[in-house]
């Protein structure tokens, strides 16, 4: 570990112990060559999950790009930021006790459409038509119907 006062890598440890409850080392270092005296922490790295999109693209999940996305489906809909908060802590409870490593970009989709069919309808769907790509007016129609209580026939 290079030296914060001289910059030579040519240190030496005189002590290490455990910190933070058990989750970090501390470990004391002199500098053999200007003998200052620093301190290294080494910590777990998190773990993130991995998104595996439909292109089979990976990407780190981004709880603040949920957020966004939650954002602008609830744009002008009495849908308040703390329960957008609540969905988007929820979710990522879900993902992380259940999934290991990976998971599919439909998943997180799913997850969010059940919150949001719950909270708002008109934000519901909204991001089903961005997130389910509806290719034309009838897969749209027959999403929207339900909800609307339209009688088919
Ligand atoms: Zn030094």
């Amino acid at each position: 570990m290079r030296c914060p006062n001289c910059g030579m890598d040519n240190d030496r440890v005189v002590d290490t112990r455990s910190s933070e409850d058990g989750f970090a080392v501390r470990r004391r270092r002199v500098c053999q060559s200007c003998h200052h005296r620093y301190t290294t922490y080494e910590r777990l790295e998190p773990t993130v999950l991995q998104v595996i999109k439909k292109s089979g693209a990976r990407e780190p999940f981004n709880p603040d790009k949920l957020r966004r996305g939650l954002q602008i489906a609830c744009g002008k809909r009495p849908v308040s930021t703390a329960e957008i908060d609540q969905i988007v802590s929820d979710i990522t409870d879900v993902l992380y006790r259940n999934f290991d490593g990976e998971v599919p970009s439909r998943m997180i989709g799913d997850l969010v459409m059940e919150r949001l069919r719950e909270v708002d309808q008109v934000a519901y769907v909204r991001f089903a038509s961005v997130y389910r790509e509806f290719k034309d007016v009838r897969d749209f129609v027959s999403e929207v119907e339900p909800m609307l209580q339209v009688d088919a026939d």
